[in-house]
């Protein structure tokens, strides 16, 4: 299959081309204001299944329904409880995604066998005319290959989809603000439950509608459960190097990467390094990339992905990441990296607060 690529700045061409496409059951990667996406339309049994198979996705792992307006949310869920109408006219548009009892017409194969469905309207004018012209309801996962970093330029797009979709939309960096998938939060229990943190932090949530939970796989796997949003399970975000993350005190740390590196040039191999603005200086060897300040967790986020993706493109074996647990956007930051790390961390000194 030939995959068309497409500027966002023919925002008419884009969007018509789009829409026709997706209203055929065809397969459109589109930016949002989280990562790009892969859209199919939802309601299309056949169209949802494709982004399986394009993705290499497993088929239990449900799809996120991307709607353009409230009205269209009343006609996929059964009841949209009154926390759930609160929260999507503080946070939407916006990078939240909210789980509801699903209505009939929305097929099994979008929610991965679920009788739930989880539903986000992105921030992005061209994502929601592309929404609207595509039927209303697109489903839309991260444009990437199962299991790899998620994309944030076109450019990642086409290097996972080239040859497997219809059409990429190229609209630059996505997330000029976030750069990570949206928050999602189970509305179906009580209290609400968040099952992958985001931008959108359990404080603001609760700012909003009182107490919320937390999944607490998220952070750590025990070995005797499963996190509860199915895909939360999978080895994810992940470079092809072996990733290390290093925490402690930040000398230390510095230190100990250091001597890491040292080691791992001597047998020949070739060592990453996710490094800050403040301490990029103190590592003397190996391929250093800044990530940006510790001072701005935003910043972080924004650059997470691509940074992972450039250190598979430098082909190193290794990478160690220092740690990035603070800011608001902390616990989205370190819930990808851990993943992506496949959770091998290694503690120095005393833990840094
Ligand atoms: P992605 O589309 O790659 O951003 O991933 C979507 C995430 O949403 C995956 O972790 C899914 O497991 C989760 N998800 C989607 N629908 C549901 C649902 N009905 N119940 C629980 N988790 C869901
Ligand atoms: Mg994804």
């Amino acid at each position: 299959m030939e995959t068309i690529l497409i500027k966002a700045e023919k925002e008419q061409q884009c969007v018509k081309l789009a829409g026709e496409c997706l209203k055929k059951g065809g397969l459109v990667a589109f930016p949002t204001e989280t990562v790009y996406g892969l859209g199919a339309d939802a309601l299309n049994e056949e169209a949802a299944s494709k982004i399986y198979k394009a993705k290499g996705r497993p088929s239990d792992n449900p799809l996120i329904i991307h709607i353009a307006d409230m009205e269209s949310l009343e006609k996929i869920v059964k009841e949209v409880p009154q926390k759930a109408r609160v929260l999507a006219q503080r946070f939407w548009p916006g990078p939240l995604t909210m789980i509801m009892p699903k209505k009939e017409i929305v097929p099994l194969s979008t929610t991965g066998g679920l009788e739930t469905v989880a539903v986000r309207m992105p921030n992005h004018p061209l994502a929601l005319h592309i929404i609207k012209a595509g039927g209303g309801y697109i489903a839309a996962p991260s444009a990437n290959t199962s299991g790899r970093p998620s994309p944030t330029l076109a450019k990642h797009v086409e290097e996972d989809m080239n040859g497997k979709i219809d059409m990429i939309v190229d609209g630059g960096i996505t997330g000029g603000e976030i750069g990570i998938e949206s928050t999602i939060v189970d509305m179906s229990v009580e209290p609400p439950m968040i099952l992958r943190p985001g931008f959108i932090s359990k404080e603001m949530l609760e700012e909003c509608i009182g107490p919320v939970a937390m999944d607490e796989t998220l952070m750590c796997v025990p070995k005797d459960k499963t996190p509860k949003a199915p895909g939360m399970k999978y080895k994810h975000y992940a470079p092809k190097a072996e990733m290390q993350i290093v925490e402690g005190e930040i000398h230390k740390v510095c230190d100990s990467i250091n001597k890491f590196t040292a080691n791992w040039l001597e047998k020949g191999k070739k060592v990453g390094i996710i490094a800050t603005d403040e301490t990029k200086n103190c590592y003397e060897k190996g391929m250093v990339k800044t990530i940006g300040s510790r001072e701005d967790d935003r910043t972080i986020a924004r650059n997470l992905y691509a940074v992972l993706r450039e250190f598979d493109e430098e082909d190193v074996d290794v990478i160690y990441s220092e740690s990035f647990s603070q800011g608001s956007m902390g616990n989205a930051i370190m819930n990808r990296l851990l993943k992506a790390a496949a959770h091998r961390v290694i503690t120095v000194g005393e833990k840094e607060e």
